[in-house]
């Protein structure tokens, strides 16, 4: 089995990648869409075909990557039955059950309250809880067809009902924390523990919060998945079973991406290092930077780049170069890419990347 645990800054918003690693099955759990080429990036490297793409409620911060990775890799996405999520290949009802090779499952857990159809899904000792239960609180409850008291009882009755020691992964975290307890939780929630349906509902219904900045972009968008409407009713027409489980390949995804990112030659980045501000990135696997790297290059490898990238303290200005390079240009493309979409100037991937670096060498 394989678990990641992935995090949307924009949104504070956790994501995780669950895999039966011997049938290669995997599901996605709230995907953003901002993240997308990174789940793409991560199932390639891990040989992953996506099953599921599941949703623990229709989201009011951010939009959610299942209707593009239906339509990209032809997974099937799953949202609770009472979100109203128009075109989900699976409307999820308590219970329901999501299996991944024949030795993983991942279960429906109903818990509505922060929104009427919420979710929380079950797997192996972790829960992931979406809204319903985040570490030290809980999602509000005044709007999506929100109620203070149900929650209390989806919470009480449902969540702490589980063994003590389930880990639980929550929705978001606006504080660094990124996995609790049901124990703890039921200690020391400032929210739950201790109080009343009665205290719960008072202190629900006085919170006093913002409106969600995205609530009016992100709620219509995400009932049908995160895509566009239009192009939603088109492709919930009848679909040729073949072509919707169609995936694209690697070298597919890399083609598609060149178009949209700077490449240099080995040659050129030979010149830009030698006479410019340049920061080299070698996004390779620790086994294969042990054979050979480029003097002075930064290791950041490739399943981590987009959280480890802002330690190198890149300036924001358009002076300064930065060029990722892999093995022979491909995962670079890919990383560039992604870089590009979270707002950093002057990325560049060096093309035919170690290998042509090498054989220019020689
Ligand atoms: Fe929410």
């Amino acid at each position: 089995m394989l678990f990641k645990q992935l995090f949307d800054d924009e949104s504070s918003t956790f994501t995780y990648l669950i895999a039966d690693t011997s049938s290669r099955e995997a599901a996605l759990i709230d995907p953003v869409k901002s993240q997308l080429e990174i789940y793409k990036a991560l199932l390639d490297e891990y040989g992953l075909n996506l099953k599921y793409s599941l949703e623990t409620h229709v989201h009011a911060d951010h939009i959610t990557a299942s209707g593009i990775l239906r339509q990209q890799l032809g997974c099937q996405t799953g949202v609770g039955h009472a979100c109203e999520a128009k075109n989900a290949d699976k409307q999820i009802h308590d219970h329901d059950a999501f299996h991944l090779g024949d030795k993983e499952t991942i279960t429906a857990i109903a818990t509505p309250g922060h929104t009427k159809g919420s979710m929380a899904f079950q797997w192996r000792d972790k829960v992931f809880t979406g809204d319903a239960l985040l570490i030290n609180g809980c999602g509000r409850t005044d709007f999506q067809g929100g109620n203070a008291g149900t929650l209390y009882d989806s919470i009480t009755q449902r969540l702490f009902s589980l063994p003590d020691e389930t880990l639980v992964f929550p929705g978001h975290d606006y504080k660094g924390h990124s996995v609790s307890s049901i124990g703890q939780e039921k200690r020391i929630n400032p929210r739950v523990a201790g109080k009343s349906k009665e205290e719960f509902i008072e202190l629900m219904n006085n919170l006093n919060l913002p409106k969600p900045k995205l609530i009016d972009i992100a709620v219509p968008a995400n009932r049908y998945c995160g895509v566009d409407e239009e192009e939603t009713f088109q492709s919930s027409e009848p679909r040729d079973a073949t072509k919707s489980k169609q995936r694209l390949t690697a070298p597919q995804i890399v083609a598609q991406i060149k178009p949209q990112i700077t490449e240099v030659t080995p040659e050129d980045t030979r010149q830009l290092i030698q006479n410019e501000n340049v920061i080299l990135i070698d996004i390779r696997e620790e086994s294969e930077v042990a054979k050979g790297s480029i003097n002075g290059a930064e290791y950041i490898p490739r399943g981590v780049l987009e959280f480890k990238i802002s330690e190198l303290d890149i300036p924001d200005s358009t002076e300064a170069k930065v060029i990722l390079y892999c093995r022979s240009g491909g995962r670079s493309a890919l990383a560039a890419a992604s870089l590009q979409n979270m707002g950093f100037k002057n990325i560049m991937s060096m093309k035919g990347g170690y290998e042509a670096w090498k054989s220019q060498q020689n």
